[in-house]
């Protein structure tokens, strides 16, 4: 069995989570508990996404304001400025402040037919960073974007992707989470890029854990994460397999997470996809402790 490399020679990360707003009363009460559990493990935020152009605001607020009645920690609320005005935009930021939500994870969000061209709403924010400038005149929220280290699907270059990064972090956000890689070369290269570009701001790599491999790929082909040959190996024909998945998934995740502890990394986003075990395991790995045992 491969031996974990010493805890000494890696620092316990900072981690956060991220969920998304459940649907039905039976997943809200199943939510509640994975958050409980997790929220053991003293994580720096928990975060609930917003479906672009609203499509869970009331859920999304629900769902952020009963975790801060709860307690469970800090509380982010995403939010994102596709399809609707700016007014829109504010109103919602207010009742995050007004729920005691202090944190936001600013998006622009993408447009309702997948494949259509973004065309910004005539009385919206544009951009993700005219949003991180709008959200600040609304209150003095802690303010988290959104980084793409294989780059955005959008963007007219890397280095392009990059200044607009920047521009977001020099709006006000505090912090640059990114989408999910399964390459640490990936993030390591992003991150260097970004120093190259004049970025100081934490860049905080987003990981997943892989749930279900079929679900992965196709995340994966969305959003432009290359999966090498030889994770594709490993990988293929796992579904069939729900234990050894979970065992091997688990495994790669830690792998990939002490790479990049090893590089320096301080702080880790996990996708949670609203499951509690693989993340519970791959902090366990991480030598992250729950201090309350839920
Ligand atoms: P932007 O930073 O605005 O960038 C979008 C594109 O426009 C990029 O290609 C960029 O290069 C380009 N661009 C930026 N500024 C300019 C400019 N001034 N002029 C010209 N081009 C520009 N989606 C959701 O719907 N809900 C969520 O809760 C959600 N959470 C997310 C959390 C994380 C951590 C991440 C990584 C993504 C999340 N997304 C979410 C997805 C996100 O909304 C999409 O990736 C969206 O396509 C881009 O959003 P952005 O905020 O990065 O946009």
């Amino acid at each position: 069995f491969p031996v974990a490399p010493a805890r000494s020679s890696v620092k316990t990360p900072v981690i956060s989570f991220e969920f998304f707003p459940p649907k039905t009363e039976g997943a809200a009460r199943s939510l509640q508990q994975t958050v409980a559990t997790l929220a053991g493990f003293a994580p720096e935020f928990l975060s609930v996404t917003y479906g672009a152009g609203g499509t869970t605001r009331d859920r999304t607020l629900a769902t952020t304001a009963e975790m801060v009645r709860q307690g469970v920690g800090p509380v982010a609320g995403h939010l994102t400025c596709v399809g609707a005005t700016r007014e829109d935009v504010n109103a919602v930021a207010q009742e995050y402040w007004a729920a005691g939500v202090r944190h936001i994870v600013a998006l622009r969000g993408d447009p309702g037919t997948p494949g259509s061209r973004f065309e910004p709403h005539p009385g919206g924010y544009a951009h993700a960073a005219d949003l991180v400038k709008g959200l600040k005149t609304v209150a003095d929220f802690e303010i988290s974007v959104a980084a793409y280290p294989e780059t955005h699907p959008e963007a007219v270059s890397p280095q392009k992707d990059i200044e607009y990064l920047k521009a977001k972090l020099d709006a006000g956000a505090t912090r640059a989470i990114t989408q999910f890689f399964f390459v640490p070369e990936a993030f390591l290269r992003f991150r260097d890029r970004a120093v190259a570009a004049g970025i100081t701001a934490p860049i905080v790599p987003g990981i997943l854990p892989i749930a279900n491999v079929a679900q992965a790929y196709k995340f994966a082909e969305l959003c432009g994460a290359g999966i090498p040959e030889t994770l594709r190996a490993t990988l293929d024909g796992l579904d069939a397999h729900p234990e050894a998945r979970a065992m091997v998934t688990t495994a790669l995740a830690a792998e990939l997470c002490r790479t990049l502890l090893a590089e320096g990394v301080e702080h880790l986003h996990i996708y949670t996809l609203n499951r509690a075990e693989p993340s519970y395991a791959l902090c366990r790995l991480l030598g992250v402790m729950p201090a309350l045992q839920a």
